[in-house]
């Protein structure tokens, strides 16, 4: 069994109800026969721990009995076991031997509590000098347990608080949640229910984490009680119920026992004075089977509580001289003041109030000592009844509105204590939803500080693949146009002489016409033939031929003007366009053309080889349907250059210059455009 329960079994076995003084009778026998029916959980098997010095199988032994995987509860059982476990430790093993007194006066008995805090007090300063934090919880603790036993309930708590400091400092779950415990325990019975149902909902919290979960179940009870005694007794219940469960799936006679005993006050406080009788004797049954005498007397001291108030006077005091001799054995006497009341009760139920008032007035003093409501008001109530019996109706008038105020702070204290409970659950349950927010808000950050890296990983990635693109698309684009001005050239070249083609020179004389007619600009238009080709092509080939044609077109290029376009638009025939140009300046660029043509030396193509061309010239109109029939008259103007002798230039027939000039020869060219101007 946990350390912390075995205290917190006295702590709330001394917390009982009434009794009546009376020699242990044959109903004791019965009950301690019955007894050995009880829960009875196989002798824990100790040899194989081994009998010799070693650390580690000392380690497991104590590991396995504070888990309670091995029950030791009788003292015979903890006698063996402190004795395997004295055997197991080594011999200068200090911390060891502290650890071994540590768990001596969790478990041990250790005979009265003034030797038993003398022990602890004394592993306490070894524990400090050691430096061992873990031991020096075990102690403060086991000093609390037994401070608690000589009465002084409100005087341990500096000792467990002291001890839980400790604890939270040393990190040992274990340790904590018993001490946890501890101080739960004592708030419960000083009153403080809320706050001690912190600490036992705090324990169970740290037995789980650390997957402790036999402990966990192991302070169902604990919950229990408090619940009970802040008047929530379906929570109680429901606790005490669970506690049951696992005390007997335990095989666990020392918890078993408490959780039964609660079990009972539960009834007693819904006035099911036979059901809480049942349940006690069980109780006692179970203890007694395992030596647990504390807990046997404490049964007996409860059972007589619910003896009383059924009125079976003699059986109460039975049971109550029974748990007197069981707390008289073990040097308890933090129960005296729930002796004196229940024996008062007892002789004032015989009719002897006088005695009776003696025990309240023991009583009294003892809860003048250590403070407890729930019990005195029961006293004052009790009091009040031999007062009046006594005829000393002041007295009990007195008692009377002790009681009163008494039950009306108990009451106050529930509620405040539930609502309290209820505040610290709303705080509880607030912290923790603020913190599952604050977690998941940070789980959200940084999923969305993940999706936005995710984001800038991709828009990283999308730039660069986007750049790439580009670049390939800029290559490509490149390369395209590259091609289609390749393919534009070679569409609107001539690919033998290089100047524009036909389609060329329809698209450039649309746009030049187009201008023209915006602009107002003369638009000029030069069409020539090569004399007598077929001659060349028939004396020299078609090749030559060729070649002369790209001497031809390339010696007309040198002598026009950037704006001029010069195309090839058959065999052996070109088109001239002359933008913004006069037909005076066209006819001396047509006689350039001549010229220089005529000038050409081919000798590298063939010898004795003359060229000649014969050209037209025809001004643009406004009446003209497009360049077709500016190059229809030019046409015709070369047919009369032809006509005329060839290697000359014509002009269009109606144009003034024309008239003037109707044959020009070219040796008069220079002579006539000069005059023109
Ligand atoms: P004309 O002075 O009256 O113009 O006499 P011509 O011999 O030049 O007569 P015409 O213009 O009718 O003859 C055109 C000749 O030009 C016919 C053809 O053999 C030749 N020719 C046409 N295209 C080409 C070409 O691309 N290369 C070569 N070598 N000869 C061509
Ligand atoms: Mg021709
Ligand atoms: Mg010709």
């Amino acid at each position: 069994m946990d350390p912390s329960l075995r205290r917190i079994r006295g702590d709330v076995l001394r917390a009982l109800g009434f009794t009546v003084l009376l020699a242990c009778s044959g109903w004791c026998v019965a009950a301690d026969a019955l007894a050995q029916t009880g829960v009875s959980p196989p002798p824990p098997d100790l040899t194989r721990f081994g009998s010799t010095p070693d650390a580690g199988q000392f380690d497991r032994l104590i590991e396995q009995i504070e888990r309670g995987d091995l029950i030791v509860s009788s003292p015979q059982q903890i006698r063996d076991a402190v004795k395997v476990l004295d055997g197991l430790r080594p011999v200068h093993d200090a911390k060891r031997e502290l650890r071994l007194r540590g768990f001596r006066c969790d478990y041990d008995d250790l005979g009265q509590p003034a030797s038993g805090l003398a022990f602890a007090r004394a592993g306490m300063a070894d524990a400090q000098r050691l430096g061992d934090i873990g031991s020096q919880v075990r102690f403060g603790l086991c000093e609390a347990n037994y401070i608690d036993g000589s009465g002084q309930t409100s005087q341990s708590a500096a000792s467990v608080a002291t001890a839980l400091a400790l604890a939270r400092k040393h990190g040992d779950p274990r340790l904590l949640a018993q001490a946890l415990i501890h101080r739960g325990s004592l708030r419960s019975l000083l009153g403080e229910q809320a706050a001690a149902l912190t600490d036992f909902l705090e324990a169970q919290r740290v037995y789980n984490a650390a997957g402790l979960r036999n402990e966990a179940e192991a302070g169902l009870g604990d919950i229990a009680a408090a619940y009970r005694r802040m008047g929530d007794h379906d929570k109680a219940l429901e606790y005490l119920r669970q506690g049951v469960a696992f005390a007997e799936r335990q095989g666990d006679p020392g918890l078993l026992s408490v959780a039964l005993l609660q079990t009972a006050f539960l009834h007693e406080d819904l006035g099911r004075h036979d059901e809480a009788l049942a349940v006690q004797r069980r109780a006692i049954q179970v203890a007694a089977g395992h030596g647990l005498e504390y807990d046997v007397a404490a049964a007996h001291l409860a059972m007589a509580s619910s003896l009383v108030k059924k009125g079976d006077f003699s059986g109460a005091e039975t049971a109550l001289a029974t748990a007197r001799i069981g707390f008289e054995r073990l040097g308890d006497k933090s129960n005296e003041a729930m002796l004196q009341l229940l024996e008062g009760m007892v002789l004032a139920g015989r009719g002897d109030d006088v005695l009776a008032l003696e025990h309240y007035d023991r009583a009294t003093r003892e809860f003048d000592a250590d403070p407890n409501l729930r019990y005195q008001v029961d006293l004052y109530a009790a009091r009040a009844l031999s007062h009046e019996a006594l005829g000393d109706y002041r007295a009990a008038m007195d008692d009377l509105k002790l009681e009163r105020t008494g039950r009306r702070k108990l009451n106050d204290d529930a509620r405040t204590q539930q609502s309290l409970l209820l505040q610290y659950q709303f705080d509880t349950a607030r912290r923790d939803l603020e913190n599952a927010q604050l977690q998941a808000g940070q789980r959200s950050q940084k999923q969305r500080l993940k999706v936005v890296e995710r984001a800038n990983r991709w828009q990283v990635a999308a730039l660069i693949s986007s750049g790439l693109l580009l670049l390939l698309l800029g290559v490509l684009f490149l390369r395209q146009l590259r091609s289609m001005r390749r393919i534009n050239r070679l569409a609107l070249t001539d690919a033998l002489t290089g100047v524009a083609n036909r389609r060329h020179v329809e698209v450039a004389a649309e746009q030049a016409v187009e201008r023209s007619r915006t602009t107002g600009e003369p638009l000029a238009v030069l069409t020539f033939d090569l004399d007598s080709f077929k001659r060349i092509n028939d004396g020299h080939g078609h090749a030559s031929g060729d070649q002369v044609l790209v001497r031809v077109a390339r010696a007309c290029e040198a002598v026009l003007r950037q704006n001029d376009l010069l195309g090839r638009v058959g065999g052996e025939e070109f088109v001239v366009l002359l933008p913004n140009t006069p037909s005076d300046a066209a006819l001396l660029v047509a006689e350039r053309l001549r010229d220089s043509v005529h000038r050409l030396d081919l000798g590298d193509i063939a010898e004795d080889l003359d060229v000649t061309i014969s050209l037209g010239l025809a001004m643009l109109r406004p009446q003209d349907d497009g360049l077709h029939d500016v190059i229809d008259r030019a046409d015709a103007a070369l047919y009369r250059a032809k006509d005329a002798g060839r290697n000359r230039v014509a002009i269009e027939l109606d144009d003034p210059l024309a008239i003037r000039l109707t044959s020009v020869d070219a040796r008069h060219t220079a002579a006539v455009a000069s005059a023109a101007q």
